[in-house]
Protein backbone atom coordinates (compact mmCIF):
# COMPACT_ATOMS: atom_id res chain seq x y z
CA UNK A 1 0.00 0.00 0.00
CA UNK A 2 1.42 3.12 -0.84
CA UNK A 3 1.40 6.34 1.58
CA UNK A 4 0.41 9.53 0.86
CA UNK A 5 3.22 11.72 0.72
CA UNK A 6 2.05 15.49 1.90
CA UNK A 7 1.95 18.38 -0.94
CA UNK A 8 4.13 21.01 -0.07
CA UNK A 9 4.85 24.51 -1.97
CA UNK A 10 7.85 26.39 -0.21
CA UNK A 11 7.51 30.01 -2.13
CA UNK A 12 10.94 31.35 -2.12
CA UNK A 13 14.33 29.82 -2.36
CA UNK A 14 16.66 31.87 0.39
CA UNK A 15 17.99 30.71 3.47
CA UNK A 16 14.54 30.19 5.54
CA UNK A 17 12.80 28.68 2.20
CA UNK A 18 15.64 26.15 1.36
CA UNK A 19 15.87 25.05 4.94
CA UNK A 20 11.86 24.29 5.03
CA UNK A 21 12.12 22.15 1.90
CA UNK A 22 14.97 20.02 2.99
CA UNK A 23 13.29 19.40 6.34
CA UNK A 24 10.07 18.82 4.91
CA UNK A 25 11.35 16.70 1.91
CA UNK A 26 13.33 14.84 5.17
CA UNK A 27 10.12 14.43 6.49
CA UNK A 28 8.73 12.69 3.24
CA UNK A 29 6.44 15.32 1.88
CA UNK A 30 6.80 15.62 -1.80
CA UNK A 31 8.07 18.94 -1.97
CA UNK A 32 8.11 21.93 -4.86
CA UNK A 33 10.02 25.10 -4.25
CA UNK A 34 9.34 28.31 -6.16
CA UNK A 35 11.75 30.33 -6.41
CA UNK A 36 11.43 33.98 -8.66
CA UNK A 37 14.83 34.47 -9.55
CA UNK A 38 16.83 32.21 -12.12
CA UNK A 39 19.10 31.27 -9.20
CA UNK A 40 19.01 30.33 -5.52
CA UNK A 41 19.98 31.65 -2.23
CA UNK A 42 20.98 35.11 -4.31
CA UNK A 43 21.27 37.03 -0.76
CA UNK A 44 22.27 34.23 1.17
CA UNK A 45 25.36 33.93 -1.10
CA UNK A 46 26.08 37.39 -0.19
CA UNK A 47 26.19 37.60 3.57
CA UNK A 48 28.87 38.42 5.79
CA UNK A 49 30.74 39.94 3.27
CA UNK A 50 30.48 36.83 1.50
CA UNK A 51 31.87 34.65 4.41
CA UNK A 52 28.40 34.06 5.44
CA UNK A 53 28.07 34.50 9.06
CA UNK A 54 25.64 31.54 9.63
CA UNK A 55 24.92 31.75 13.10
CA UNK A 56 26.27 32.58 16.88
CA UNK A 57 26.84 31.21 19.36
CA UNK A 58 25.60 33.87 21.88
CA UNK A 59 22.31 33.73 21.56
CA UNK A 60 19.00 34.72 23.40
CA UNK A 61 15.69 36.79 22.88
CA UNK A 62 17.70 39.81 23.60
CA UNK A 63 19.45 39.68 20.09
CA UNK A 64 15.89 41.02 18.26
CA UNK A 65 13.07 43.33 18.64
CA UNK A 66 10.61 43.70 21.13
CA UNK A 67 8.06 42.04 19.85
CA UNK A 68 9.74 38.86 18.86
CA UNK A 69 11.83 38.75 22.32
CA UNK A 70 9.27 36.62 23.99
CA UNK A 71 8.61 34.15 21.36
CA UNK A 72 12.32 33.65 20.07
CA UNK A 73 13.52 31.72 23.36
CA UNK A 74 10.93 28.76 22.66
CA UNK A 75 12.21 28.99 19.07
CA UNK A 76 15.43 28.78 19.67
CA UNK A 77 14.84 25.60 22.41
CA UNK A 78 13.72 23.48 19.41
CA UNK A 79 16.25 24.91 16.64
CA UNK A 80 19.20 26.91 18.10
CA UNK A 81 22.87 27.46 16.82
CA UNK A 82 23.80 24.21 17.62
CA UNK A 83 21.40 22.77 15.81
CA UNK A 84 22.49 24.82 13.19
CA UNK A 85 25.82 23.53 12.83
CA UNK A 86 24.94 20.16 13.20
CA UNK A 87 22.24 21.04 10.19
CA UNK A 88 25.11 22.60 8.01
CA UNK A 89 27.27 19.51 9.08
CA UNK A 90 25.00 17.13 7.80
CA UNK A 91 25.24 18.81 4.36
CA UNK A 92 28.79 18.74 4.63
CA UNK A 93 29.33 22.29 5.34
CA UNK A 94 32.27 22.02 8.44
CA UNK A 95 31.97 25.08 10.30
CA UNK A 96 34.17 27.52 12.76
CA UNK A 97 33.26 30.17 15.25
CA UNK A 98 35.08 33.61 15.70
CA UNK A 99 34.23 34.74 19.06
CA UNK A 100 30.77 33.35 18.61
CA UNK A 101 30.29 34.18 15.36
CA UNK A 102 30.33 31.21 13.61
CA UNK A 103 30.89 30.78 9.37
CA UNK A 104 31.83 27.73 6.98
CA UNK A 105 35.79 26.59 7.20
CA UNK A 106 35.33 27.72 3.58
CA UNK A 107 34.47 31.43 4.34
CA UNK A 108 32.25 31.14 1.36
CA UNK A 109 28.71 31.87 1.47
CA UNK A 110 28.79 30.11 -2.25
CA UNK A 111 29.80 26.75 -0.93
CA UNK A 112 26.27 27.13 1.92
CA UNK A 113 24.23 28.01 -0.91
CA UNK A 114 25.84 24.90 -3.13
CA UNK A 115 25.39 22.95 -0.33
CA UNK A 116 21.76 23.85 0.25
CA UNK A 117 21.20 23.24 -3.60
CA UNK A 118 22.35 19.90 -3.45
CA UNK A 119 20.66 18.91 -0.67
CA UNK A 120 17.45 19.66 -2.48
CA UNK A 121 18.74 17.90 -5.55
CA UNK A 122 18.91 14.95 -3.64
CA UNK A 123 15.84 14.93 -1.91
CA UNK A 124 14.30 15.34 -4.91
CA UNK A 125 12.60 18.48 -4.62
CA UNK A 126 10.99 20.37 -7.50
CA UNK A 127 12.28 23.62 -7.86
CA UNK A 128 10.65 26.38 -10.46
CA UNK A 129 12.77 29.38 -11.12
CA UNK A 130 11.83 32.33 -12.74
CA UNK A 131 8.34 31.23 -10.54
CA UNK A 132 6.52 34.63 -8.46
CA UNK A 133 3.92 33.50 -6.27
CA UNK A 134 0.97 36.02 -6.54
CA UNK A 135 -1.70 34.20 -4.44
CA UNK A 136 -3.15 31.57 -2.43
CA UNK A 137 -6.57 30.39 -2.69
CA UNK A 138 -8.20 27.52 -0.53
CA UNK A 139 -9.39 25.09 -3.20
CA UNK A 140 -13.38 24.93 -3.20
CA UNK A 141 -14.18 23.12 0.23
CA UNK A 142 -10.90 20.74 0.40
CA UNK A 143 -8.06 21.51 2.81
CA UNK A 144 -6.02 21.96 -0.02
CA UNK A 145 -4.48 25.26 -1.72
CA UNK A 146 -4.31 26.73 -5.23
CA UNK A 147 -1.24 28.50 -5.59
CA UNK A 148 -1.05 30.99 -8.66
CA UNK A 149 2.55 32.02 -9.68
CA UNK A 150 3.61 34.27 -12.84
CA UNK A 151 4.47 30.84 -14.44
CA UNK A 152 1.83 28.37 -13.65
CA UNK A 153 -0.72 27.50 -11.04
CA UNK A 154 -0.10 24.40 -8.30
CA UNK A 155 -2.47 22.26 -5.96
CA UNK A 156 -1.18 21.67 -2.36
CA UNK A 157 -1.81 20.85 1.20
CA UNK A 158 0.39 23.01 2.56
CA UNK A 159 2.02 26.70 1.70
CA UNK A 160 4.77 27.84 3.03
CA UNK A 161 5.36 31.56 2.60
CA UNK A 162 9.56 32.52 2.45
CA UNK A 163 9.52 35.30 0.52
CA UNK A 164 11.78 37.54 2.62
CA UNK A 165 11.64 41.31 2.97
CA UNK A 166 13.00 44.49 1.21
CA UNK A 167 16.41 44.44 1.91
CA UNK A 168 18.84 43.90 -0.39
CA UNK A 169 20.54 44.82 -3.45
CA UNK A 170 18.09 44.63 -6.28
CA UNK A 171 19.75 41.58 -7.87
CA UNK A 172 17.75 39.42 -4.76
CA UNK A 173 14.56 40.40 -5.89
CA UNK A 174 13.59 41.56 -2.04
CA UNK A 175 10.59 43.32 -3.13
CA UNK A 176 8.53 42.41 -0.45
CA UNK A 177 5.76 40.39 -2.58
CA UNK A 178 4.91 38.52 0.65
CA UNK A 179 3.54 41.60 2.74
CA UNK A 180 1.08 41.91 -0.02
CA UNK A 181 0.64 38.12 -0.05
CA UNK A 182 0.11 38.25 3.62
CA UNK A 183 -1.97 40.82 3.93
CA UNK A 184 -4.76 39.59 1.43
CA UNK A 185 -5.10 36.42 3.67
CA UNK A 186 -5.95 38.61 6.68
CA UNK A 187 -2.64 38.79 8.25
CA UNK A 188 -1.08 41.86 9.60
CA UNK A 189 1.51 43.55 8.36
CA UNK A 190 3.81 46.02 11.12
CA UNK A 191 4.89 49.25 9.31
CA UNK A 192 7.82 48.43 7.46
CA UNK A 193 11.61 49.98 8.18
CA UNK A 194 14.79 49.50 6.68
CA UNK A 195 17.12 48.39 9.31
CA UNK A 196 20.72 47.34 9.93
CA UNK A 197 21.57 50.45 7.42
CA UNK A 198 24.04 53.17 7.78
CA UNK A 199 22.83 56.77 7.25
CA UNK A 200 23.39 60.29 5.79
CA UNK A 201 24.17 63.07 7.41
CA UNK A 202 23.85 67.12 6.47
CA UNK A 203 27.36 67.76 7.36
CA UNK A 204 29.66 68.34 4.06
CA UNK A 205 32.69 66.91 5.44
CA UNK A 206 35.20 65.99 3.27
CA UNK A 207 35.82 62.28 3.17
CA UNK A 208 37.62 60.28 0.54
CA UNK A 209 35.50 58.34 -1.57
CA UNK A 210 36.37 54.91 -0.11
CA UNK A 211 35.61 56.70 3.28
CA UNK A 212 37.56 56.22 6.65
CA UNK A 213 37.43 53.62 9.00
CA UNK A 214 38.12 54.40 12.62
CA UNK A 215 37.53 52.67 15.96
CA UNK A 216 35.18 54.76 17.95
CA UNK A 217 32.49 54.46 20.42
CA UNK A 218 29.07 56.13 18.87
CA UNK A 219 26.06 57.99 20.43
CA UNK A 220 23.03 58.79 19.27
CA UNK A 221 20.62 61.29 20.62
CA UNK A 222 17.28 63.41 19.90
CA UNK A 223 18.11 66.27 22.36
CA UNK A 224 19.48 65.61 25.54
CA UNK A 225 17.76 62.22 25.44
CA UNK A 226 20.89 59.25 24.74
CA UNK A 227 18.53 56.85 22.18
CA UNK A 228 21.22 54.37 21.90
CA UNK A 229 25.17 53.35 22.23
CA UNK A 230 27.84 51.41 19.95
CA UNK A 231 31.25 50.62 19.76
CA UNK A 232 33.58 49.45 17.18
CA UNK A 233 34.52 50.22 13.68
CA UNK A 234 32.74 53.05 12.31
CA UNK A 235 32.87 54.29 8.65
CA UNK A 236 32.97 57.94 7.92
CA UNK A 237 31.93 58.54 4.08
CA UNK A 238 32.00 61.68 1.65
CA UNK A 239 27.99 61.93 2.49
CA UNK A 240 27.40 59.83 5.90
CA UNK A 241 27.89 57.41 8.92
CA UNK A 242 28.20 53.94 8.62
CA UNK A 243 29.94 50.37 9.56
CA UNK A 244 28.68 47.30 11.94
CA UNK A 245 28.08 50.10 15.23
CA UNK A 246 26.22 52.55 13.39
CA UNK A 247 24.38 49.46 11.49
CA UNK A 248 23.45 47.71 15.17
CA UNK A 249 22.33 50.83 16.22
CA UNK A 250 19.94 51.80 13.26
CA UNK A 251 17.16 49.10 14.70
CA UNK A 252 16.58 51.24 17.54
CA UNK A 253 16.49 55.04 15.88
CA UNK A 254 15.36 54.13 12.23
CA UNK A 255 11.86 55.28 12.91
CA UNK A 256 12.66 57.86 14.76
CA UNK A 257 14.95 59.06 11.51
CA UNK A 258 12.13 58.39 9.47
CA UNK A 259 9.77 60.53 11.17
CA UNK A 260 12.21 63.50 10.41
CA UNK A 261 13.25 63.67 14.46
CA UNK A 262 16.42 65.96 14.38
CA UNK A 263 18.79 62.91 15.71
CA UNK A 264 22.10 62.87 15.88
CA UNK A 265 25.57 60.85 16.67
CA UNK A 266 28.68 61.95 18.45
CA UNK A 267 31.80 60.29 17.51
CA UNK A 268 34.64 59.24 20.46
CA UNK A 269 37.63 58.63 18.99
CA UNK A 270 39.29 57.74 21.93
CA UNK A 271 36.56 55.30 23.55
CA UNK A 272 39.07 53.49 25.63
CA UNK A 273 40.12 56.52 28.21
CA UNK A 274 38.39 57.93 30.77
CA UNK A 275 38.00 61.90 31.25
CA UNK A 276 41.16 62.06 33.41
CA UNK A 277 43.41 60.16 31.25
CA UNK A 278 42.12 61.73 28.34
CA UNK A 279 42.43 65.43 30.10
CA UNK A 280 45.99 64.15 30.76
CA UNK A 281 46.67 63.24 27.27
CA UNK A 282 45.84 66.68 26.01
CA UNK A 283 47.88 68.53 28.40
CA UNK A 284 50.91 66.13 26.56
CA UNK A 285 49.11 67.50 23.86
CA UNK A 286 49.50 71.19 24.57
CA UNK A 287 52.93 70.87 25.44
CA UNK A 288 53.97 69.85 22.09
CA UNK A 289 52.84 73.02 21.03
CA UNK A 290 55.53 74.78 19.29
CA UNK A 291 56.48 76.30 15.55
CA UNK A 292 54.90 73.24 13.83
CA UNK A 293 51.88 73.35 11.89
CA UNK A 294 48.24 72.46 14.01
CA UNK A 295 48.10 70.08 11.39
CA UNK A 296 51.02 68.84 11.63
CA UNK A 297 50.63 68.41 15.92
CA UNK A 298 47.69 66.61 15.07
CA UNK A 299 49.35 63.63 12.47
CA UNK A 300 49.43 61.40 15.19
CA UNK A 301 46.14 62.30 16.92
CA UNK A 302 43.82 61.18 14.51
CA UNK A 303 43.40 59.99 10.89
CA UNK A 304 44.45 63.06 8.62
CA UNK A 305 40.81 62.96 7.03
CA UNK A 306 39.26 63.35 10.32
CA UNK A 307 42.01 66.03 11.49
CA UNK A 308 40.99 68.04 8.31
CA UNK A 309 37.62 67.88 9.24
CA UNK A 310 37.90 69.32 12.60
CA UNK A 311 39.67 72.07 11.30
CA UNK A 312 37.38 73.27 9.16
CA UNK A 313 34.12 72.58 11.62
CA UNK A 314 36.62 74.74 13.69
CA UNK A 315 37.55 77.06 11.13
CA UNK A 316 40.93 77.22 11.19
CA UNK A 317 43.41 77.13 8.43
CA UNK A 318 45.86 73.48 8.96
CA UNK A 319 48.79 75.39 8.17
CA UNK A 320 48.20 78.12 11.23
CA UNK A 321 51.08 78.05 13.58
CA UNK A 322 50.54 75.50 16.68
CA UNK A 323 52.10 78.13 19.29
CA UNK A 324 49.43 80.95 17.81
CA UNK A 325 46.72 79.00 18.96
CA UNK A 326 45.66 79.55 22.54
CA UNK A 327 45.88 77.23 24.87
CA UNK A 328 41.90 76.59 25.60
CA UNK A 329 41.33 77.18 21.85
CA UNK A 330 44.02 73.94 21.13
CA UNK A 331 41.62 72.09 24.35
CA UNK A 332 38.66 73.04 22.47
CA UNK A 333 39.98 71.18 19.27
CA UNK A 334 41.04 67.92 21.13
CA UNK A 335 38.19 67.51 22.86
CA UNK A 336 36.27 67.06 19.35
CA UNK A 337 37.87 64.07 18.70
CA UNK A 338 35.35 62.71 22.25
CA UNK A 339 32.39 64.56 20.50
CA UNK A 340 32.18 65.07 17.00
CA UNK A 341 28.85 65.50 15.74
CA UNK A 342 26.90 63.95 13.05
CA UNK A 343 23.29 65.34 12.63
CA UNK A 344 21.24 62.42 10.86
CA UNK A 345 19.58 63.56 7.40
CA UNK A 346 17.83 59.56 6.05
CA UNK A 347 19.05 56.13 6.07
CA UNK A 348 20.44 54.81 3.22
CA UNK A 349 17.39 53.25 1.94
CA UNK A 350 16.21 49.17 1.68
CA UNK A 351 18.74 48.48 -0.86
CA UNK A 352 21.52 49.17 1.70
CA UNK A 353 19.98 47.63 4.16
CA UNK A 354 20.56 44.03 5.93
CA UNK A 355 17.59 43.45 7.24
CA UNK A 356 13.73 44.89 7.12
CA UNK A 357 12.25 45.37 10.97
CA UNK A 358 8.03 45.17 10.98
CA UNK A 359 6.57 42.77 8.64
CA UNK A 360 4.23 39.63 9.01
CA UNK A 361 2.56 40.37 12.96
CA UNK A 362 3.96 37.39 15.16
CA UNK A 363 0.40 37.61 17.26
CA UNK A 364 -0.93 35.79 13.96
CA UNK A 365 1.21 33.35 13.83
CA UNK A 366 0.89 29.71 15.82
CA UNK A 367 4.47 28.25 17.05
CA UNK A 368 4.99 25.86 14.02
CA UNK A 369 4.24 29.43 12.05
CA UNK A 370 1.14 28.36 10.91
CA UNK A 371 -0.97 30.98 10.55
CA UNK A 372 -3.66 30.97 13.40
CA UNK A 373 -6.26 31.63 10.85
CA UNK A 374 -5.54 29.41 8.33
CA UNK A 375 -3.19 26.80 9.98
CA UNK A 376 -2.36 25.15 6.12
CA UNK A 377 -0.60 28.17 5.31
CA UNK A 378 2.99 28.77 7.11
CA UNK A 379 5.27 32.20 7.08
CA UNK A 380 9.00 32.10 8.01
CA UNK A 381 12.11 34.18 7.58
CA UNK A 382 12.51 37.74 7.12
CA UNK A 383 8.84 38.36 6.10
CA UNK A 384 7.73 38.23 9.71
CA UNK A 385 8.15 40.98 12.28
CA UNK A 386 11.33 39.38 13.20
CA UNK A 387 14.81 41.54 13.31
CA UNK A 388 18.22 40.51 15.02
CA UNK A 389 21.36 42.33 15.50
CA UNK A 390 24.31 41.38 13.28
CA UNK A 391 26.23 39.13 14.23
CA UNK A 392 24.63 35.98 12.45
CA UNK A 393 21.22 36.50 14.14
CA UNK A 394 18.92 37.04 11.28
CA UNK A 395 20.18 33.30 9.27
CA UNK A 396 19.74 31.81 12.61
CA UNK A 397 15.94 33.21 12.54
CA UNK A 398 15.73 32.19 8.88
CA UNK A 399 17.13 28.39 10.12
CA UNK A 400 14.73 28.17 12.97
CA UNK A 401 11.56 29.54 11.68
CA UNK A 402 12.39 27.06 8.13
CA UNK A 403 13.36 24.14 9.91
CA UNK A 404 10.07 24.30 12.39
CA UNK A 405 7.96 24.99 9.51
CA UNK A 406 9.11 22.35 7.07
CA UNK A 407 8.72 20.02 9.84
CA UNK A 408 5.40 20.54 11.07
CA UNK A 409 3.97 21.14 7.16
CA UNK A 410 4.82 17.56 6.43
CA UNK A 411 2.92 15.40 9.41
C1 LIG B 1 24.37 42.25 2.26
C2 LIG B 1 23.73 41.41 3.33
C3 LIG B 1 24.53 40.71 4.21
C4 LIG B 1 23.95 39.95 5.23
N1 LIG B 1 24.77 39.23 6.05
C5 LIG B 1 24.22 38.47 7.03
C6 LIG B 1 25.03 37.65 7.86
O1 LIG B 1 26.25 37.52 7.65
N2 LIG B 1 24.42 36.94 8.86
C7 LIG B 1 23.06 37.01 9.08
O2 LIG B 1 22.57 36.40 10.01
N3 LIG B 1 22.26 37.72 8.26
C8 LIG B 1 22.80 38.43 7.24
N4 LIG B 1 21.98 39.14 6.40
C9 LIG B 1 20.51 39.00 6.56
C10 LIG B 1 20.06 37.65 5.95
O3 LIG B 1 20.61 37.50 4.69
C11 LIG B 1 18.54 37.58 5.86
O4 LIG B 1 17.97 37.83 7.13
C12 LIG B 1 18.08 36.20 5.38
O5 LIG B 1 18.60 35.94 4.10
C13 LIG B 1 16.56 36.14 5.34
O6 LIG B 1 16.17 34.90 4.82
P1 LIG B 1 14.77 34.73 4.10
O7 LIG B 1 14.71 33.34 3.62
O8 LIG B 1 13.69 35.23 4.95
O9 LIG B 1 14.83 35.74 2.84
P2 LIG B 1 15.78 35.71 1.57
O10 LIG B 1 17.05 35.04 1.89
O11 LIG B 1 15.81 37.11 1.05
O12 LIG B 1 15.00 34.77 0.55
C14 LIG B 1 13.76 35.14 -0.03
C15 LIG B 1 13.67 34.46 -1.37
O13 LIG B 1 12.36 34.59 -1.87
C16 LIG B 1 12.40 34.91 -3.25
N5 LIG B 1 11.15 35.58 -3.57
C17 LIG B 1 10.77 36.85 -3.27
N6 LIG B 1 9.51 37.07 -3.69
C18 LIG B 1 9.06 35.93 -4.25
C19 LIG B 1 7.84 35.53 -4.85
N7 LIG B 1 6.79 36.35 -4.94
N8 LIG B 1 7.74 34.26 -5.34
C20 LIG B 1 8.79 33.38 -5.25
N9 LIG B 1 9.98 33.72 -4.69
C21 LIG B 1 10.11 34.97 -4.18
C22 LIG B 1 13.66 35.78 -3.38
O14 LIG B 1 14.13 35.79 -4.70
C23 LIG B 1 14.60 35.06 -2.41
O15 LIG B 1 15.32 34.04 -3.03
C24 LIG B 1 22.54 39.90 5.36
C25 LIG B 1 21.73 40.59 4.45
C26 LIG B 1 22.31 41.34 3.44
C27 LIG B 1 21.43 42.08 2.46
Amino acid sequence: MSVYKKKIIVAGGGASGMCAAICAARSGAEVTLLEKNNVLGKKLSMTGNGRCNLTNLKIDGSYYNAAAKSRIGSWLNEFGALDTIEFFRSLGVITMSEYGYVYPVSEQAAGVVSALSNELSRLGVTIVYNSQLKSIERTGESVGYTVKTSEGVYESDKVIIATGSLSGAKTTMSTGDGYYICKKLGMSVKDTFPALVGFKTTDEDIMPAAGVRSKAAISFYLGEELLTSEKGEVQLLTDGISGIPVMQASRGIIKLVSENKPVYALLDLYPDYDEESFDRLINEMIKLRDSRSISELLSGFGNSYINEMVLKRMKLSPTMKAVNISESMLRCIFENYRKLKFNIKECNGYAASQVTTGGISVGDINDDFSYKNNPGIYVVGELLDVDGRCGGYNLQFAWTSGYIAGNAASH
